[in-house]
């Protein structure tokens, strides 16, 4: 979950808190926007039927979903197909279209005050979220299967289901007790990032000012925990430090599962060449994003953010009425109408993942394009564009062997070592 582009969330300073359903209804808005974009521009190419077959046999896995985010609204059904204009990006037929085959579904809980009271809303949001997962899946069981292992996935794949993993952006949740990374381990989630986009007992963020250069000491027995429970450590969203710390004290390889690359675009939420190659050093995977503000650059507009500021606290002042939403919704529109931002494409972000396996090699890199949490250009408005990301590779030159890595084998590897940690633990090995 990013926000949207341009509200001054991705870069250094204070970034602003946003309420979760205020999360939402902006990345309706920007996604609509980016339809209409889309359907102003000349459409992609097609993409050849080999490409197509070549996708559609993959164990494609998006490691960073926040599609959860939708179970909960009113009326809404992933076995329906839906429209990134009604502000969503993933759903069952459209995972058909796009020949994925699951992913790793967010648990996502925005920064909010570090007090007693703040971490326990924190935590009962998330572990409803979790439950809203997980039925999601037992209303679905016919569709989706949720993974406990890396080598559930293939066997779910096989009986002709979606993979579901759970993961959760931002442990705000359990930053007031971290015994409740057992319980989260217990329901389900393999994947876990300490921080999101402003620092936290735990974490320094990638887009706040360093409070703890890099992890606080609870954070460094969050790592150690993680590692104890069989959980990948995931480091976007948090600090330079926070990574190299990460990656120094981990028993296991950590992951970027939703991240880009800062030489080719310098901003905060992407990572250097210098750490690319110490995260595939150390066995990690960079998974990469299709965030639009993080793949290009976004003139300063002050004009803008002080407009989407005040719409913002207004969105965040309570509970709104459906009318009280269009009202934002229109508002939302002007500002984008009055101060427009450039849109990323589709070969914007082949830059970045064309980067990063250079850097990195085709077994520290895979997919994680931020899909329901920001992500998306022109060219892959929603997950249906994904085979796009096969062909291109495999017109880069990439095989057939190289694409299994990419799109799932090597992040599975490193839920299997995380796995593997947990079992000589137990076994004394
Ligand atoms: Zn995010």
């Amino acid at each position: 979950m990013e926000g949207s582009p341009g509200w001054g969330m991705q870069t250094p300073g204070a970034p602003t808190m946003l309420a979760c359903r205020t999360v939402v209804l902006i990345l309706a808005l920007c996604a609509a926007d980016a339809e209409a974009k889309a359907q102003a521009s000349d459409a992609p190419p097609p993409i050849s039927a080999s490409a197509h077959a070549i996708h559609d046999g993959l164990l494609t896995l998006d490691t960073h979903l926040d599609t959860p985010a939708n179970f909960a609204r009113p009326g809404w059904d992933i076995m329906d197909r839906h429209k990134v204009a009604d502000r969503s990006q993933v759903d069952y037929p459209r995972m058909v279209e796009g020949g994925l085959k699951g992913g790793f579904f967010a648990i996502y809980t925005p920064q909010g005050p570090r007090t007693p009271e703040g971490d326990r809303a924190a935590r009962d949001a998330a572990i409803m979220r979790g439950v809203e997962i997980r039925e999601m899946v037992a209303k679905h069981g016919d569709a989706f299967e949720l993974a406990l292992k890396a080598d559930d996935a293939a066997k779910i794949m096989a009986r002709g289901r979606r993979i579901v993993f759970m993961s959760i952006e931002n442990s705000y949740p359990i930053e007031g007790d971290l015994s409740l990374m057992s319980t989260f381990q217990a329901m389900g989630v393999r994947l876990i990032g300490p921080v999101h986009f402003r620092d936290n007992d735990l974490a320094d963020s990638a887009t706040d000012k360093p409070e703890w250069h890099g992890l606080s000491p609870k954070g460094r027995a969050f790592v150690a925990e993680a590692n104890r429970l069989g959980l990948v450590l995931d480091a976007s969203h948090a600090s330079d430090d926070v990574l190299d710390q990460m990656m120094a004290l981990s028993k296991t390889p950590v992951i970027l599962s939703h991240s880009g690359c800062k030489a080719v675009n310098d901003n905060p939420r992407n990572v250097d060449d210098a750490r690319l190659r110490a995260l595939a050093a150390s066995g990690g995977v960079i998974q990469v994003n299709s965030l639009s503000g993080y793949l290009i650059p976004t003139p300063k507009n002050p004009a803008r953010e002080a407009a989407m500021a005040a719409l913002m606290q207004r969105a965040q002042s309570g509970h709104l009425t459906p009318e009280q939403q269009s009202g934002l919704e229109a508002e939302y529109a002007a500002i984008e109408a009055k101060y427009p931002e450039p849109r990323a494409t589709f070969d914007d972000f082949m830059k970045h993942l064309l980067h990063a396996l250079e850097v990195a090699g085709v077994d520290h890199v895979g997919i994680g394009a931020d899909m329901d949490g920001g992500g998306g250009v022109t060219g892959m408005e929603d997950i249906t564009g994904y085979p796009r990301i096969t062909a291109a590779l495999l017109a880069a030159g990439y095989t057939p062997a190289d694409l299994a890595k990419i799109w799932g084998g090597n992040v599975l590897r490193v839920l299997r070592q995380a796995e593997a940690y947990k079992a000589s633990l137990a076994t004394g090995r």
